[in-house]
C-alpha cells in the first residue's frame, strides 16, 4: 500500500510562537487521524529547531521548504540539506512553484539540490505543476512531464523511493480554485504512467503523489476518494490546525 501523506506547507507566515502553538494543536489532534496518514509540518527554517522539539516522539515529521544547492560555506543567506538534518527535518520540500518563479529554481538547481537532500537522509516532496497559460494551451501533460524527467529520471528506484511527488497547478495555489477531482486524477494518472515509462511499474506503483492546490475541509474527501491521489500538500487551510486535522481525516 502506497503512503497516505497530508503536509502543511506554511510558507512565510507565523512567527515561533504562533508556530510552536499550531505544532502543538495539531499534536494533540492528531489522534483523531487513521494511523494510516503520514502528517508533515513544513515551517520557516527559523521554526524548525522549536517545531521539532514539539512534535518530538509524536509520529508528526518536520520538512524544510527548501535547502541549499550547495553543501557549506560562503554562501550567504542559505540553509544546507546538512543543516536541516540537523535540525530534526524528516523531509524538505523541493521545486514549489513560488521557488521557481520568485526564485530562479530552474531543474538543473533541483538536480543539484535533491542529490545534496538524499546525501544528508532527507527526504523530497518535489512539487510540479503547470501554470494557467500553459493549461489553457493544453500543455500541462508536456509541462509535468518535462519537470519530472529532467530532475526524477536521473535517480535510481531505490532513491525513488524517497521521493513524494506533489502536483500543484499553479492556478489553483492560493487562489481558492481547486482542480476538479477529474482533472487531478487525470493528471496524476499521467504522472504515474510516467514513472512506470521510465523505472517500471513497482516504483510506480509505490510512489505517493500529493494533490495541492486550495485543497481544504470541504474538497479533501472527493480529491483523496482519487485511486492515484495518495494525500495533499496543503498551504492557507494548513495554518489552522482544526482545518489541517479536518483534511487529514478526509481519509
Ligand atoms: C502550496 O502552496 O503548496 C499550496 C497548496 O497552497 P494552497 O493550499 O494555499 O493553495
Amino acid at each position: 500500500m502506497r503512503k497516505k501523506i497530508v503536509a502543511g506547507n506554511w510558507k512565510m507566515n507565523t512567527t515561533v510562537a504562533e508556530g510552536v502553538a499550531l505544532a502543538k494543536a495539531i499534536v494533540k489532534q492528531k489522534k483523531e487521524v487513521s494511523k494510516d496518514v503520514q502528517l508533515v509540518v513544513a515551517p520557516p527554517f527559523t521554526h524548525l529547531v522549536p517545531v521539532a522539539q514539539v512534535i518530538e516522539g509524536s509520529s508528526v515529521a518536520l520538512s524544510a521548504q527548501n535547502c541549499a544547492d550547495q553543501p557549506k560555506g560562503a554562501f550567504t543567506g542559505e540553509v544546507s540539506a546538512a543543516m536541516l538534518k540537523d535540525a530534526g527535518c524528516a523531509y524538505t520540500i523541493l521545486g514549489h512553484s513560488e521557488r521557481r518563479e520568485y526564485y530562479g529554481e530552474t531543474s538543473e538547481k533541483l538536480v543539484k539540490k535533491m542529490a545534496l537532500a538524499f546525501e544528508n537522509g532527507l527526504k523530497v516532496i518535489f512539487c510540479v505543476g503547470e501554470k494557467l497559460e500553459e493549461r489553457n494551451a493544453g500543455h500541462h501533460f508536456d509541462v509535468v512531464s518535462t519537470q519530472i524527467s529532467e530532475v526524477l529520471f536521473g535517480l535510481t528506484p531505490e532513491q525513488m523511493a524517497d521521493v513524494v511527488i506533489a502536483y500543484e497547478p499553479v492556478w489553483a495555489i492560493g487562489t481558492g480554485v481547486t482542480a476538479t477531482s477529474e482533472q487531478a486524477q487525470e493528471i496524476h494518472s499521467f504522472i504515474r504512467q510516467t514513472l512506470a515509462a521510465h523505472f517500471g511499474g513497482k516504483v510506480a506503483e509505490e510512489t505517493t503523489i500529493l494533490y495541492g492546490g486550495s485543497c481544504k475541509p470541504s474538497n479533501a474527501k472527493e480529491l483523496f476518494a482519487c485511486p492515484d491521489i495518495d494525500g495533499g500538500l496543503i498551504g492557507g487551510a494548513s495554518l489552522k490546525a482544526d482545518d489541517f486535522i479536518a483534511i487529514a481525516k478526509a481519509y
